[in-house]
């Protein structure tokens, strides 16, 4: 396998996978348990999911860790003691089962908790904190380490510092964007990117938001103010909506898929799917890129 440095400067684009959280949940994993938890506890479904994504065509994988900080973990059911033992169950499910054939990234999420001085967690707390689930990820072998879903611009600096104290991976970060072309926290595209990119990213991007038609400002703005990073779309498969009690995604695998040409023409070249998106929506994706 190409290092991957090498692979993102030839330019190629990068098929990452779909949704982890919700695909878990429909192969059996009980609501309100956290789902690192499978990672000791049902490793073959977290195997099984990882083995759908590569054979659908993700050349990258995410470990199932998004929730798997220290602080997040304590959250739910006072996981935290477990931080680096989930951690790294994760990380050796991922790399083993993309076996040199695909990249494993450490999946790390926002912890959840509110950052100073919004919330009680301090930005240097945040760090440590980010880097304990970094350097578990490296050490159970992930090829390199992807922040998601960020909203908080001071939480996605710490976890970028974190993840650079622990480990000399390749860093991506991707922040989550509503409709108004803004985070949760009012960050804007252009204002995460001058922020995060001279931290030293390999990719930088969205992913998760709010629909697809968030990836337009978000990638032109990311690439106004950056002329070379490797961008980053992963959006969910649609809006989401209640249907029955059951949050569903209004895009199917083809419709989803169709958005893919559009988000390449924009600067886009590391593209997956976030909530919503199954194993039949990247390899929809996949027909569509490597047509
Ligand atoms: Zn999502």
């Amino acid at each position: 396998m190409r290092d991957l440095m090498t692979y993102l400067e030839e330019g190629s684009s990068l098929i990452a996978d779909g949704a982890t959280g919700t695909m878990l949940q429909s192969l059996g994993l009980p609501s309100g348990v956290a789902p690192e938890l499978w990672n000791a506890e049902n490793p073959d479904a977290v195997r099984a999911l990882h083995r759908a994504y590569l054979d659908a065509g993700s050349e990258v994988i995410l470990t199932n860790t998004f929730g798997g900080s220290r602080v997040k973990l304590d959250r739910v059911g006072g996981l935290g003691e477990r931080t680096v033992e989930l951690s790294r169950a994760a990380a050796g499910l991922a790399s083993r089962e993309a076996g040199g054939c695909a990249y494993a990234a450490g999946d790390i999420g926002p912890t959840g908790e509110l950052m100073e001085p919004y919330g009680m967690l301090g930005y240097e707390d945040a760090v440590q904190v980010f880097a304990e689930q970094a350097r578990a990820l490296a050490e159970g072998g992930v090829d390199l380490i992807w922040i998601e879903t960020m909203s908080d611009l001071n939480e996605a600096r710490a976890a970028v510092e974190g993840a650079h104290q622990a480990t000399d991976l390749p860093v991506f970060c991707s922040l989550s964007f509503g409709r108004g072309g803004r985070t949760m926290m009012g960050v804007t595209p252009e204002q995460a990117a001058e922020t995060l990119w001279p931290m030293g990213l390999a990719a930088i991007g969205g992913n998760c938001g709010e629909g697809l038609e968030v990836m337009t400002p978000v990638l032109t703005g990311m690439r106004s103010v950056l002329a070379k990073a490797v961008l980053i779309a992963k959006p969910n498969a649609g809006l989401p909506r209640l249907e029955g009690g059951e949050t569903v995604f209004d895009l199917g695998p083809e419709d989803f898929a169709a958005h893919a040409p559009r988000l390449v023409e924009l600067g886009a070249q590391v593209i997956g799917g976030c909530c919503g998106s199954s194993p039949e929506h990247i390899a929809a994706l996949a027909a569509v890129l490597r047509s």
